[in-house]
C-alpha cells in the first residue's frame, strides 16, 4: 500500500544560537507529530552575517542530533577537547546520551552556506547513555544510482544493498539524500509504522501516488503510514531528504537543547548543568 500524504509544512524563519537566522522545518510546536524525530533545521545562505555568529558553548542530554552539510562547514569543539570539521558532503552523527557540552561554529565558504540538522530522540532506556561521535567523511557515503535518473546517497539504512556508514542507531532510522530528474519515478519500501518525511531541497515533486499536490522547495511532507512511498518529480529535477524511523511513543518533556520524558529530568539537568555535574561520561571517539 502507498503511504499517502498526512500534512505539508513550510518551514519557518528562526533564530537559534547565538542569532543564527535558519529556516525550521519541524520542532517543538510538532510534537508528537514526527516521533521519534524531534527537529529538522535548514541553514541556508549566501550572507555570513545569517550564520556566522553560530552555536557557541551548549549543552545537550536526552537526543542524538545528525549534522549533514552540502556546502560551508561547521567548526566543533567539545568540552572534553575533541575538535572537528563538518565539510560538505560530511556528516556528524551525535549522541549526547547522559550529557554533552559543545559548541558548532558555521564557516562559509565564500559566503555560502548550507546544511541541515536534525534531532532524533532517544528512548527512556537510552537517555542517559554514553555519548559518542560518529564523524563520517563524504568519501565514506556510497552513492546508489537507481537508473539514470535517480541517485541516492545513503547516509543510514539500506537501499538495494547498499548500506549506510551510521549503523546500531536505537530508532533504527533511514536517511537518504534522493536526486531525480525529470520524467522518472521513485518508489522505496519504508517499514510500516515507522513515520516517514520527506524535505525538498531542490526543484518541486509530487509524494503522493495520485500527483494531487505539487510540493515546492522548503517544504515538508509528513507520510501517513503503509509500505512504501512513490515519488515523480516535476518538469525539472528534483532533490530531497527522505528519513524514516521507529516511533518511541513516550512523554516528551523539552526545553532549548535537552530532551528527557518527565519534568523532573529536564530540572535535574538543568541543576547540574548550573552545579557542574551534568557530565557523567568523557566522550570517546
Ligand atoms: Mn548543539
Amino acid at each position: 500500500m502507498n503511504r499517502n500524504i498526512d500534512k505539508i509544512l513550510k518551514s519557518k524563519p528562526t533564530i537559534e544560537g547565538a542569532g543564527v537566522h535558519l529556516k525550521r522545518a519541524f520542532g517543538y510546536h510538532e510534537v508528537p507529530l514526527l516521533d521519534p524525530f524531534l527537529l529538522l533545521d535548514d541553514f541556508h545562505s549566501q550572507n555570513p552575517a545569517d550564520y556566522i555568529a553560530g552555536f557557541p558553548w551548549h549543552p545537550h542530554r536526552g537526543i542524538e542530533t545528525v549534522t549533514y552539510m552540502l556546502e560551508g562547514r561547521v567548526e566543533h569543539g567539545d568540552s572534553m577537547g575533541n575538535k572537528g570539521v563538518i565539510f560538505p558532503g560530511d556528516v556528524q552523527w551525535m549522541t549526547a546520551g547522559s550529557g554533552i557540552i559543545h559548541q558548532e561554529m558555521p564557516k562559509g565558504d565564500h559566503g555560502h552556506m548550507w546544511g541541515f540538522q536534525l534531532w532524533v530522540n532517544l528512548p527512556s532506556t537510552h537517555k542517559m547513555m554514553e555519548p559518542r561521535y560518529r564523524e563520517v567523511k563524504k568519501e565514506q557515503i556510497n552513492e546508489v544510482a537507481i537508473d539514470k535518473n535517480v541517485k541516492i546517497r545513503v547516509i543510514c539504512g539500506e537501499v538495494e544493498n547498499t548500506k549506510g556508514p551510521v549503523q546500531d542507531i536505537v530508532v533504527d532510522p533511514e536517511y537518504l539524500d534522493i536526486t531525480m530528474t525529470q520524467d522518472t519515478e521513485f518508489e522505496h519500501r519504508i517499514k510500516r509504522g515507522y513515520k516517514a518525511f520527506a524535505y525538498v531541497i531542490e526543484g518541486s515533486g509530487y509524494f503522493d501516488p495520485d500527483k494531487e499536490k505539487l510540493i515546492d522547495i522548503e517544504h515538508l511532507v509528513i507520510f501517513k503510514d503503509g509500505d512504501k512511498v512513490k515519488i515523480i518529480p516535476d518538469d525539472k529535477s528534483l532533490r530531497f531528504l527522505l528519513v524514516s524511523g521507529k516511533p518511541l511513543g513516550e512523554p516528551v518533556a523539552w526545553y532549548g537543547p535537552i530532551v528527557m520524558n518527565t519534568q523532573e529530568e529536564l530540572d535535574i539537568a538543568f541543576e547540574e548543568y548550573r552545579n557542574g555535574t551534568f557530565i557523567k561520561h568523557k566522550l570517546h571517539n
